[in-house]
């Protein structure tokens, strides 16, 4: 029974990213089902999952042809590495489809079992890189303040968290931070497209201070997800791979949240219209219904890696476990044979853009910004004019968990990141779940503005 499970929940599990104290008091939500958009917990409430998991369930829960693709890989054969020159059929009809998949110059994949391993791999990739190519001393990876590029040490410290900063001795060396692309927050006097350049040219300045031949590689999310859906402007993306190659200096797109279709391409780079070297990946490659990430290489990194390199020591045991693999084709198969990822760009994407427009009318909402199939609303003490001159909450008033309880109590999952609350639902939404989504949203928004 649900009690039970809580106190066992309690007695013996440390959560990630969980207050524990606060956890005792209220007990551990417990989920049992899924079905497409929708968990069910073990007292049998329904709940919109508007957070598709951790960002990572594109394909909507209760795919059994994902279930028996797994089942079937485990009877055939449940492992084998490809460390020391073997391969498995799996991985290798993966990496051959995530190379057409991804944009051209992509032919190489490496396979880790999550994003913080990827981000953990590029660093050493990159170095690597600059090694091979005769220049060592290009160490320092540049990356942004608020970003989230997971919890392993170097996916924490190219993370610009000050909260995980602060826990372990971080950023461990060789890794620096520039500030983000947040429009409403820093963007004071400025039409969107001059803040873009602007915020670009925090870049430029970081690299002159350093030194160009210091500096490695720029990493950054197209959309910063965890740091609350930051959207860049769009001149952002465009002047970082100008000064990148200005500097010749490597571009990584991390793309654990953005790539498999979140916002409406395969990867979010494309619809940044930059050209990266390396890609991160994990998460909507399979849908999260087994752990599995990566790297794509582009041309440039691979062929030195490939020519120059020898060994690159670098892998992990499950480095493209042949379950994951066979999880990820099942996925894959069904965003493209459902179109998935074009529904995003023409169908749920606008419409969740229109919805969530309609509710920046709230009392509540300052504004509302969407891309793809993510969306952010500000909540506000008082609303202003322009992004720029609403009255805040006091961050001791905490209205974003506040809003945050009200929605998980009346059912819809979404994340509070501070003030902001968002949403990234499973691509199989359909236009009428995101008006059934929007319609509870409101009612927990009325309820917040009540307290
Ligand atoms: N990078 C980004 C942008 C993420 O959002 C996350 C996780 O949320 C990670 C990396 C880390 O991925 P994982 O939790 O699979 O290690």
């Amino acid at each position: 029974d649900t009690q039970a499970l809580q106190r066992l929940d309690s007695a013996h599990f440390l959560h990630p990213f969980t207050d524990h104290a606060a956890l005792r008091k209220r007990g551990a939500r417990v989920m049992v089902r899924g079905q497409g958009i929708y968990l069910w917990d073990s007292e049998g409430n329904r709940v919109i999952d508007g957070m598709s998991g951790l960002w990572c369930v594109n394909a909507g829960y209760g795919r059994t042809s994902i279930s028996q693709a797994v089942y079937q890989q485990m009877e055939t054969l449940p492992f084998y590495n490809s460390f020391f020159n073997t391969t498995t059929v799996p991985a290798v009809r993966l990496a051959t489809l995530l190379a057409e998949l991804a944009p051209p110059q992509f032919e190489h994949v490496f396979f880790t079992s999550s994003g913080s391993e990827a981000n953990d791999t590029i660093v050493r990739m990159v170095r690597r890189y600059w090694d091979l190519m005769g220049q060592p001393q290009r160490q320092v990876i540049i990356s942004r303040r608020n970003a989230y590029h997971g919890s392993t040490m170097a996916g924490a410290s190219l993370g610009g968290m000050d909260g995980m900063h602060a826990q372990g001795g971080l950023p461990i060396p060789g890794i620096v931070h520039i500030g983000q692309p947040h429009y409403a927050q820093e963007g004071q006097g400025m039409t969107e497209a001059e803040f873009g350049l602007h915020a670009a040219g925090w870049l430029e300045q970081k690299i002159l201070e350093l030194g160009p031949d210091q500096v490695a590689a720029f990493i950054g999310e197209p959309v910063q997800g965890a740091g609350g859906v930051i959207i860049p402007p769009v001149t952002y993306w465009p002047e970082i791979k100008r000064i990148c190659d200005k500097y010749d200096i490597l571009l990584v797109s991390d793309e654990v949240i953005c790539g498999f279709g979140r916002l409406g391409t395969w990867f979010g780079c494309e619809l940044m219209q930059v050209q990266p070297d390396l890609i991160t990946f994990a998460k909507g490659v399979t849908s999260g219904y087994v752990p599995l990430g990566g790297v794509l290489v582009g041309s440039r990194v691979a062929q030195t890696l490939i020519e120059k390199g020898g060994d690159f020591n670098h892998g992990f045991t499950y480095s493209g476990h042949p379950v994951a693999c066979a999880a990820a084709l099942e996925n894959l198969r069904i965003l493209i044979e459902e179109k998935l990822v074009e529904k995003v760009a023409l169908e749920t994407g606008p419409h969740l853009a229109a919805t969530f427009a309609g509710l920046a009318s709230h009392p509540l909402v300052g504004h509302a910004e969407s891309c793809g199939l993510v969306a952010g609303l500000n909540l506000v003490r008082r609303k202003g004019d322009t992004v720029h001159d609403c009255e805040h909450f006091d961050s001791a008033h905490a209205v974003g968990m506040i809003c945050r309880g009200h929605m998980f109590d009346n059912g819809v999952i979404m994340r509070a990141v501070g003030d902001r609350m968002i949403v990234a639902p499973p691509l199989v939404i359909t236009k009428e779940q995101i008006d059934e989504m929007a319609e509870r949203i409101r009612f927990c928004l009325d309820q917040t503005l009540i307290d």
